[in-house]
């Protein structure tokens, strides 16, 4: 199977091949991947559906029967791209007339028929709750129908899903803990996309954790879009839906998954500000094991810009949980999201953002341009008035600013021993290793003995804006 991820994945891990070990026989599937994390944790889920009903997988789209490709709907690029692809796969599908092209995840659920009957560039649209029916729909397709299941769930979580795991390293997994979204934030599109917030019972995610350690794997990152206001057995007013089951939020989920053994690295995003508990932080501070890094999107520095984005806290509020988090875990790597030139944002508006990161000093940032979308609140609400030239002078300061922080934070660290989970070869060099550390920053240093997926201790010795260099020394 050919895995290929987009942004808002690990940089290291955009446009990687992925592949798992090949059968044979049987109908064959390519599976593209692009978009977050999640996306990345769906199309295991996919894989994993469609190899129990007997496909093999292939990394050749020319030569494969099914060719599905799992997409990314958050900026306006991110779905241009995955139209210019869907043309190649149609070019090669002239050679293969029985080919089946399937599109899921967002830009299924938000174009829904229009890619089928009004763009004629899919065969089958799966939106993000629909993955248990793909088997039918393909069967359907080779009927001679056109397939379409774009229902989202209120209860869908693929819970009994055992995923295919589908990165090469066999170290670091994604276990989803929660689909959905029911924030509303105005420029975002998930909430129309990935349909209402659902939590997925604790204990198949601690099963999932505990398999992934005994398979070899030695850090899990629980995902949500909200991973804060994950709830089991609660409705988002606060009800108990079931008095004959315990119920369990986020902290206690983190301790539960932090107990599957010392040895298994737990990370989670997408922390949100508005939701952050201070037991959250008090449970990562008490378990070695809860990795000291915390990714928290502020998306801007001002309170104003902030309303308009919908996103449920100010300014000060947001510093009042970075304070709590520099309290209560000394030593924590902090990461940001930050869109510019949001509707009506002024200079003086986007000069806070630029102070608010003076103010934090993250570690690292996922920086964008604002793009509208269409159904959302702030397409409805207000005007994309900010010229595209400003949007753009806005964020290469926005990222200038940044990799002088993250430069300055990395520097600071020449000297230090620290320990790095191996997660796999430097790309540069077969000699090298890449790992991270517990503040998830990366550090890349000669072999000697070491393995992929052993903890070692490393000295850092030079660095630069984007990773740490060091050697493994003995403790
Ligand atoms: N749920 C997470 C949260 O609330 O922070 C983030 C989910 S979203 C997939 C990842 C990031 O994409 C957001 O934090 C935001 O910075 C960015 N994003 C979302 N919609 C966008 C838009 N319309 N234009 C530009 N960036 C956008
Ligand atoms: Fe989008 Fe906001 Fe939900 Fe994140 S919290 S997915 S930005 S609506």
């Amino acid at each position: 199977m050919g895995i290929v991820l987009d942004k808002d994945m690990d940089e290291e891990r955009q446009g990687e091949a992925l592949s798992m070990n090949d059968k044979e026989e049987g109908k064959k599937l390519f599976l593209e991947s692009y978009g977050c994390a999640m996306n990345f944790s769906d199309s295991e889920v996919v894989a994993s559906i469609l190899i129990d009903q007997g496909y093999v997988t292939t990394q050749d789209s020319n030569e494969a029967d099914v060719v599905l490709i799992n997409t990314c709907s958050i900026r306006e690029n991110a779905e241009q791209r995955i139209r210019n692809r869907l043309t190649q796969f149609n070019k090669a599908k002239k050679q293969k007339p029985g080919m089946v092209i399937g599109i899921l995840g967002c830009m299924a659920e938000r174009l829904k028929t229009n890619l089928l009957e009004e763009e004629k560039l899919v065969d089958l649209v799966a939106g993000p709750d629909s993955y248990r029916d793909l088997p039918g729909l393909i069967e359907a397709v080779d009927g001679g129908q056109k397939a379409v299941n774009v229902l989202l769930s209120r209860d869908e979580t693929y819970a009994d899903i055992s995923p295919v795991r589908l990165d090469k390293n066999g170290v670091t997994g994604f276990v989803s803990i929660t689909r959905g979204c029911d924030n509303m934030c105005s420029f975002c599109v998930v909430p129309f996309t990935r349909g209402r917030e659902r939590s997925r019972d604790p204990h198949t995610i601690v099963q999932e954790c505990a398999a992934l350690y005994n398979a070899g794997y030695r850090e899990v990152t629980l995902l949500g879009q909200n991973v804060d206001s994950y709830r089991w057995n609660m409705t988002s007013k606060g009800e108990i839906k079931d008095e004959t089951k315990p119920t369990t939020n986020f902290a206690q989920l983190l301790e539960m998954v932090a107990g599957v053994h010392p040895k298994l690295r737990v990370r989670f995003s997408t922390s949100h500000p508005k939701d952050m508990t201070d037991d959250v932080l008090h449970a990562i501070a008490k378990h070695k094991n809860v990795c000291n890094y915390i990714h928290l999107p502020v998306q801007s520095g001002n309170s104003d810009v902030l309303k308009r984005m919908n996103r449920g806290y100010t300014r000060e509020w947001y510093m009042n949980r970075i304070d709590a988090i520099k309290r209560i875990i000394p030593d924590c790597g902090i990461s940001t999201d930050i869109i510019t030139g949001f509707c009506d944002e002024t200079e003086e508006q986007h000069q806070d953002t630029l102070s608010i990161m003076k103010e934090v000093r993250y570690d690292s940032a996922y920086m964008y341009k604002y793009s509208e979308r269409p159904k959302t609140l702030a397409e409805r609400k207000y005007e994309d008035n900010v010229p595209e030239d400003v949007k753009q002078r806005r964020l290469e300061e926005v990222i200038e600013l940044q990799h002088k922080h993250s430069l300055a934070i990395n520097n600071k660290q020449i000297g230090e021993i620290q320990e790095v989970l191996i997660e796999k070869e430097s790309r540069r060099s077969s000699e090298q290793l890449m790992g991270r550390t517990d503040k998830n920053h990366k550090v890349i240093f000669d072999k000697k003995d070491a393995k992929i997926g052993d903890y070692v201790m490393v000295k850092i010795t030079a660095a630069n804006k984007a990773s740490l260099k060091g050697e493994i020394v003995e403790v």
